[in-house]
C-alpha cells in the first residue's frame, strides 16, 4: 500500500524487507551503504538492523577457468559486505598475492590476461569442490557466506549456468568478426574496446530463477536497482525467466539509482555496453530504459546525481518519480546517505 502523504515516518518504521538486484562493485558498495544506514535507522538492538536485506546477484559473468568455477559478482558482494575486499581494486581480496597464477601461466594454461589471487583461489576451489559434489550454486553461496557473514542474504540469480557472451563486430586476435567471446574476455582483455553488436546470455533459455529469488521480489517492501551496470548486471538478472514479471507485479515499490553521472559511467566502461544496446549514456536514458511500471517497465522511481537535476522533470513526464542527490559512493557514510535517499524516494 502506498503510504498517504505525511505518513512517511510510520511507513519507514514498518519497513521489513528490502531486496537489491546487484552486479559486482556498484551493487556491492551500494548494499554496504544500505546496511550501514539500516543499522542506524532501524537497529535490532544487537548491532544489526531489524530490516532483512536480500541481494539477488548477477551470475552472467561466471566462468570456468583452470578447472575452477568463478563467480565474480557474487564474490565481490560477499567480500565487500564481509570485510575482505580490496578497496583499491573494488574486487578481489585485500592483502593478496599472485604466486599460483604465475605458476599456472608457466604451464601455458589459463588466460594470461586474467589473474586470480591466491586467497581468492581458495574460494573458487571450495566452490568448485562443492558444486562437483552435487551442491547447487545457492547452497554453495550460503556455505561461503557462513564464513563471511555479509549481513544480508545473498542469492545467485539462477542455479543454472548462464554466461554473458559478446558478439564482436571485428576480428580480434584469434576471434573472427561476428564470433561470440566471453564477456570477461571482452571486458578485461579488450577493456570493452572491441566494437560489439550484441550480448547473448548463453544458457538463459533453460535457466530458472534460483530458490528464493521470485519470493524476494514478491515479498519485499522495497526493491532497489543499485548503481550497477544496467546492461550486463541488472539487465541479465531481469532477463532470467520470471524476474521481470515478478517486478512488474510485486506490491513493493521499485526504485533505481543511476550508475551514470553527468553523461559518464562513474567507474568502468558501462557506456560501451549501453551503446551496444542503443541506449544513450545518460542518467535520464538509463531511467527511461528501465521504464516506469505504469508504462510496462520495471521501476517506480529513479535517483539521479545532483549534476543531472535537469533530467528530473522529463523523467516525471516518462512516469518516473525522480530526485537528484549526490550519487558518488566516496565512502560508506556518503553511500549510506545515498541509500537513505533511495528508501525515501521509494516511500515518498
Ligand atoms: P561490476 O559487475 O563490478 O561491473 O559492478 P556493477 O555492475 O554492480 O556496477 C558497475 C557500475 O557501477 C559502473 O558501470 C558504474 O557506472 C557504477 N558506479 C561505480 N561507482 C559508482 C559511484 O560511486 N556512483 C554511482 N552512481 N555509480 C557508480
Ligand atoms: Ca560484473
Amino acid at each position: 500500500m502506498r503510504p498517504a502523504p505525511g505518513c512517511l515516518t510510520s511507513a519507514v518504521s514498518e519497513l521489513q524487507r528490502v531486496t537489491v538486484l546487484a552486479g559486482g562493485v556498484g551493487g556491492a558498495r551500494f548494499t554496504r551503504g544500505l546496511l550501514a544506514h539500516l543499522k542506524d535507522a532501524h537497529p535490532d538492538g544487537a548491532g544489526g538492523s531489524r530490516v532483512a536485506v536480500t541481494v539477488v546477484v548477477n551470475t552472467g559473468d561466471d566462468m570456468t577457468l583452470d578447472g575452477l568455477r568463478i563467480c565474480p559478482d557474487l564474490d565481490t558482494v560477499m567480500y565487500t559486505l564481509g570485510g575482505g575486499i580490496s578497496e583499491e581494486q573494488g574486487w578481489g581480496r585485500d592483502d593478496e598475492s599472485r604466486r599460483v597464477s604465475a605458476e599456472i601461466s608457466a604451464y601455458g594454461r589459463g588466460w594470461d590476461w586474467f589473474t586470480l589471487g591466491d586467497l581468492d583461489l581458495a574460494t573458487h576451489i571450495v566452490r568448485t569442490d562443492l558444486l562437483s559434489g552435487g551442491a547447487t550454486l545457492s547452497e554453495v553461496t550460503e556455505f561461503l557466506c557462513r564464513r563471511w557473514r555479509p549481513g544480508a542474504t545473498l542469492l545467485p540469480m539462477s542455479d543454472s549456468p548462464v554466461e554473458t557472451h559478446v558478439r564482436v563486430a571485428e576480428a580480434v586476435d584469434e576471434h573472427p568478426a561476428g564470433s561470440l567471446i566471453h564477456f570477461e574476455e571482452w571486458w578485461v582483455r579488450y577493456r570493452a574496446g572491441v566494437p560489439a553488436t550484441e550480448f547473448v546470455q548463453v544458457g538463459l533459455e533453460n535457466a530458472t530463477a534460483a530458490p528464493g529469488v521470485i519470493e524476494a521480489i514478491r515479498g519485499a517492501d522495497i526493491i532497489v536497482l543499485p548503481p550497477s551496470n544496467p546492461v550486463v548486471s541488472v539487465g541479465t538478472i531481469l532477463a532470467v525467466p520470471g524476474v521481470r514479471d515478478a517486478l512488474r507485479q510485486t506490491s513493493a515499490r521499485v526504485v533505481g539509482v543511476s550508475p551514470i553521472i553527468g553523461g559518464a559511467a562513474v567507474r568502468g566502461m558501462a557506456d560501451a555496453c549501453l551503446s551496444t544496446i542503443g541506449v544513450e549514456t545518460s542518467a535520464k536514458a538509463v531511467g527511461v530504459h528501465y521504464g516506469a511500471r505504469t508504462a510496462g517497465g520495471v521501476i517506480d522511481g529513479w535517483l539521479v546525481d545532483e549534476t543531472d537535476e535537469d533530467a528530473v522533470a522529463s523523467l516525471a513526464d516518462a512516469g518516473l518519480r525522480a530526485r537528484a542527490v549526490p550519487l558518488w559512493m566516496r565512502d560508506v557514510d556518503a553511500t549510506s546517505r545515498m541509500a537513505e535517499a533511495t528508501l525515501a524516494l521509494a516511500l515518498d
